[in-house]
C-alpha cells in the first residue's frame, strides 16, 4: 500500500500575532512544528504501511525550512519525503496550494491512499484535502476518526459528525482527512531517519518547474482569491451593574440574555 500524506509545517501557536502595520504574521521567534493534525495522518500512514507492505511518503510545500517537518516525518517512519519550494509557490491561497500539492502528487503517480490533517492551526480552512482529491478526481471523506478496514481496493472509515459517527465505504484510491481521535503519534526517533538515509537521499526538493507548472498558475499569481485586509478583532466590554430584588435581577437578566440571542 503506497500512502502519501500531506504535511504543513506551522507556527507553534493558534494565537496567531499579526503585524499592526503590515497585516502580516508576525513568524520571527515563533518555533515551527508539523501541523498537529498532521501527526496522525503520519502515524495512520506508518502504522498501515507495516502490516500492509508499501511506501509512504511525506509531501509538505513550503519554504525551504519545511524540511525540518519532513526530516521529523522520517523519523516517525516515513520513507521519503518531498519538499515543493519555490519563490512562486509564495503567497498562495488555498486553490493554489492544492493545485500545486495536486502536480506534485500527480507527478508521483502511483499511490493507494492520501492521508491528510483535517484542518492547520494557521491558515484554518480544513479547504486542502477536499480540494486535493477534487483536483485528482478521486473520492474523499472527511473528519475521519478510525480506518476499521482497508483490503487492496477499498476501505472503510469512521467519521465524526457533530452529533454522532458514520460508517463510510469507499474505493481506492481515495483522500482521508483525519482528526485527532484517530491515534496517538508516535516520537520521531533520530534512528529511523537514519535508516531511511542508509538505503538514498530520502528528501527530494521539487520547484515549480520540476512539478512542470507556470509560475503564472501558482502562488500569488495563481491564487483566485487575495485577502484585503488582515486585522485582528478588536473586543469591546460593558460592564453594567443591575439593581433590585433577586427575582427583578433575574428576570432582567434572563431578558437581556435573550435579547442579545445567548440564550
Ligand atoms: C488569499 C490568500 C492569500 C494567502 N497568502 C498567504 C501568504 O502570502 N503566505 C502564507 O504563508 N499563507 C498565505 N495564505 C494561507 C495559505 O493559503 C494557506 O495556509 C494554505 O493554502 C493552506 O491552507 P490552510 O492553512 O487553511 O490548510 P487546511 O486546509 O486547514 O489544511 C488541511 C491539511 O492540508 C494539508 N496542507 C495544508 N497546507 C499544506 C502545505 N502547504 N503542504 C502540505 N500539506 C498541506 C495538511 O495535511 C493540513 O493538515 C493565504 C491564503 C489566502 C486565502
Amino acid at each position: 500500500m503506497d500512502i502519501i500524506v500531506l504535511v504543513k509545517q506551522v507556527p507553534d501557536t493558534t494565537e496567531v500575532k499579526l503585524d499592526p502595520k503590515t497585516g502580516n504574521l508576525i513568524r520571527e521567534g515563533v518555533e515551527s512544528i508539523i501541523n498537529p493534525d498532521d501527526l496522525h495522518a503520519l502515524e495512520a500512514a506508518v502504522d498501515l504501511q507495516e502490516t500492509h507492505g508499501g511506501k509512504v511518503t511525506a509531501l509538505s510545500m513550503g519554504p525551504p525550512q519545511a524540511i525540518d517537518a519532513i526530516s521529523e516525518a522520517l523519523g516517525m517512519g516515513v520513507h521519503e519525503g518531498i519538499l515543493l519550494t519555490d519563490k512562486a509557490f509564495g503567497g498562495a491561497d488555498t486553490w493554489a496550494t492544492s493545485f500545486t500539492l495536486g502536480k506534485a502528487i500527480e507527478k508521483i503517480e502511483e499511490y493507494d491512499l492520501i492521508l491528510c490533517g483535517r484542518q492547520a492551526i494557521d491558515g484554518d480552512t480544513a479547504q486542502i484535502g477536499p480540494q486535493v482529491a477534487d483536483y485528482l478526481n478521486i473520492p474523499q471523506v472527511s473528519y475521519v476518526c478510525e480506518i476499521e478496514t482497508i483490503e487492496e481496493d477499498a476501505l472503510v472509515a469512521k467519521t465524526r459528525l457533530e452529533d454522532g459517527f458514520e460508517r463510510i465505504h469507499c474505493g481506492l484510491p481515495a483522500l482521508l482527512t483525519v482528526i485527532g481521535e484517530l491515534n496517538t503519534p508516535r516520537y520521531p526517533l533520530m534512528g529511523r531517519a537514519l535508516d531511511a538515509c542508509k538505503e538514498k537521499a530520502p528528501i527530494k526538493v521539487w520547484n515549480a518547474a520540476d512539478i512542470g507548472v507556470q509560475t503564472s498558475q501558482v502562488g500569488l499569481e495563481g491564487s483566485l482569491t487575495h485577502v484585503i485586509k488582515t486585522f485582528a478583532p478588536k473586543f469591546k466590554r460593558e460592564t453594567e451593574m443591575l439593581e433590585g430584588d433577586t427575582r427583578e435581577m433575574v428576570g432582567d437578566l434572563m431578558g437581556r440574555l435573550k435579547e442579545n440571542r445567548l440564550i
